[in-house]
C-alpha cells in the first residue's frame, strides 16, 4: 500500500519535471531567433565550461554538461527545432519516440564533445591550443570615460559549417589506402646503387590524416575549413585603463585538429580628432589621460589672471560642464595647478554593481598670456599707473627677489 502511494505520487510529479526541465535557448544563453553559427558557438563555450573533467565531482556542472549536449542536439537541427519551437520539450520527446530519424538523437554527451573537440570527449592527452590572435583596437577618450559598445569584424579561419569540418559531402571518410591510416609512411631513397635510405615521410595522398574522402564538400572543396569574417562586440567599460585587454576565449582561428586559440582584443586610446559636429568639439575631447586623472590647460589673460572676475565653462566629455572661476582680486600665478576633485576619468571597477563610481581629479593648468601689443594711448595710460605706484610704494626689486639682500631689507611690495 505504501509503494503504490510513493508510485502514485512520483507519478504525479512527472509531468512537473517536464515543465520544470530549462529552456533551451536559454540553457545556452542565446536568442530565438540565434542562427546556426551561434547556435555552435554557445555550445563549444559551455560544453567545456561545465565539462566534467574540469569539475570533478560537480553534479550539478556534470548535469549542465548533459543539459546542453541535449539542447544543443534539438536545436542544431532546423526540423527538430521547430518542433521545440512549437510544442517544446514534450514535443521534442513524442517526435523522438517516434523514430522518424531513427538513432539521430540521445548521443552521448562526450560523443558530441569530441566531435567539436576531438580527443575522445575529454580535455586533456594533449590536446592542442591554436594560436591566440592579437588585435589593437582604438577608441576615443570619451569612450573611456563613458563607456561604449563597438561592433568590430574580424577575417579568421572557420571550420566549415556544410560539413561541420569532415571536408566530406556526405559526412564519409575512408581510411586512406595508401598509409592505411597511420598519416605516414616509410619512402626509400636510393643513395648510392644497392644502397638505400629509409625515411618517414607525410602521406602525400591524405595529408597526414590517416582518411580520404570521396565526395568532397563543394561548400570548402575537402579543405574542411574557410576563410570568412566574423562580427564581435567590444564593450570598453568606464575608466578601462590603456592597453586593457579583452578576450574572446576560443575565437581564434579554427579548425578540425586543435582547440581555437583565443581573439585578444588590445583597447588604445586613438588621438582627438575634430568631430564633425559640435558636441564632438567639446573641451572634453581635448583633455589628457593619466591613469585616473585627466589633464587640461587653461589660458587666462594677463588681465582676469591678476585682477580675477572671471569664470570659465569647461565642457566635460560626456557634455556636463565643470565651472572654474576666480573672484574679483583673487590673483591666479602662471603655472598654477588647480585640482578639481572627481572630475578625472572613473575609476574601472570588474563589478559594476557596487556603489556609485569612484572618480579621479581633473588637473588644471593656467597658462597666462600677456597682450604683445596695445593701442598707444593704452600703452600710456598704463605706464602712468606703474610710474604713479613705483613712486609711492618705494619698490626695491632686489629686495623682492628673495635673493639675499646686500643693504637693509626692502618693504615688500611687488613690482607693478
Ligand atoms: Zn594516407
Ligand atoms: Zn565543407
Amino acid at each position: 500500500m505504501h509503494l503504490f502511494c510513493t508510485l502514485t505520487a512520483l507519478l504525479c510529479l512527472l509531468p512537473l519535471l517536464v515543465l520544470c526541465a530549462e529552456d533551451y535557448y536559454k540553457l545556452l544563453g542565446i536568442s530565438k531567433d540565434a542562427g546556426d553559427r551561434q547556435i555552435k558557438k554557445a555550445y563549444r563555450t559551455l560544453s567545456k565550461k561545465y565539462h566534467p573533467d574540469k569539475n570533478p565531482d560537480d553534479e550539478t556542472a556534470h548535469q549542465k554538461f548533459v543539459e546542453i549536449a541535449e539542447a544543443y542536439d534539438v536545436l542544431s537541427d532546423p526540423e527538430v527545432r521547430k518542433i521545440y519551437d512549437q510544442y517544446g520539450h514534450e514535443g521534442v520527446k513524442q517526435h523522438q519516440q517516434g523514430g522518424q530519424r531513427g538513432g539521430h538523437h540521445g548521443h552521448d554527451p562526450f560523443d558530441l564533445f569530441s566531435r567539436f573537440f576531438g580527443g575522445g570527449g575529454h580535455f586533456g592527452r594533449g590536446q592542442r591550443k591554436g594560436q591566440n590572435m592579437e588585435l589593437r583596437i582604438n577608441v576615443s577618450l570619451k569612450d573611456f570615460y563613458m563607456g561604449a559598445t563597438h561592433e568590430f569584424k574580424v577575417e579568421k579561419q572557420q571550420i566549415c559549417e556544410a560539413c561541420e569540418g569532415s571536408g566530406s559531402e556526405d559526412g564519409q571518410r575512408d581510411t586512406c589506402g595508401k598509409c592505411h591510416g597511420q598519416g605516414m609512411v616509410i619512402q626509400k631513397h636510393m643513395l648510392a646503387p644497392g644502397i638505400f635510405q629509409q625515411m618517414q615521410m607525410q602521406c602525400d595522398m591524405c595529408g597526414g590524416r590517416g582518411s580520404t574522402v570521396k565526395h568532397k564538400c563543394k561548400v570548402c572543396g575537402g579543405q574542411r575549413v574557410k576563410r570568412a569574417e566574423e562580427s564581435f562586440e567590444l564593450h570598453v567599460e568606464k575608466g578601462m585603463p590603456k592597453g586593457a585587454r579583452v578576450t574572446y576565449e576560443n575565437e581564434g582561428d579554427e579548425s578540425p585538429d586543435w582547440e581555437a586559440g583565443d581573439l585578444v582584443v588590445h583597447i588604445f586610446e586613438k588621438d582627438p580628432e575634430l568631430g564633425k559636429e559640435d558636441k564632438d568639439r567639446t573641451d572634453g575631447t581635448f583633455f589628457r589621460r593619466k591613469d585616473q586623472n585627466l589633464f587640461w590647460r587653461e589660458v587666462l589673460s594677463l588681465r582676469e589672471a591678476w585682477m580675477g572676475g572671471w569664470t570659465r565653462n569647461l565642457t566635460h566629455l560626456d557634455g556636463h560642464i565643470v565651472q572654474l572661476s576666480r573672484p574679483r582680486g583673487s590673483v591666479v600665478q602662471p603655472g598654477t595647478v588647480e585640482i578639481v576633485a572627481d572630475e578625472g576619468m572613473p575609476v574601472w571597477r570588474h563589478d559594476t554593481d557596487s556603489g556609485a563610481p569612484e572618480y579621479g581629479a581633473l588637473h588644471v593648468e593656467y597658462v597666462v598670456v600677456l597682450p604683445d601689443a596695445m593701442e598707444k594711448k593704452m600703452e600710456g595710460e598704463f605706464w602712468e599707473v606703474w610710474e604713479k605706484w613705483r613712486r609711492k610704494n618705494g619698490v626695491d626689486l632686489l629686495a623682492d627677489s628673495g635673493r639675499p639682500i646686500p643693504g637693509p631689507p626692502g618693504k615688500g611690495h611687488d613690482e607693478l
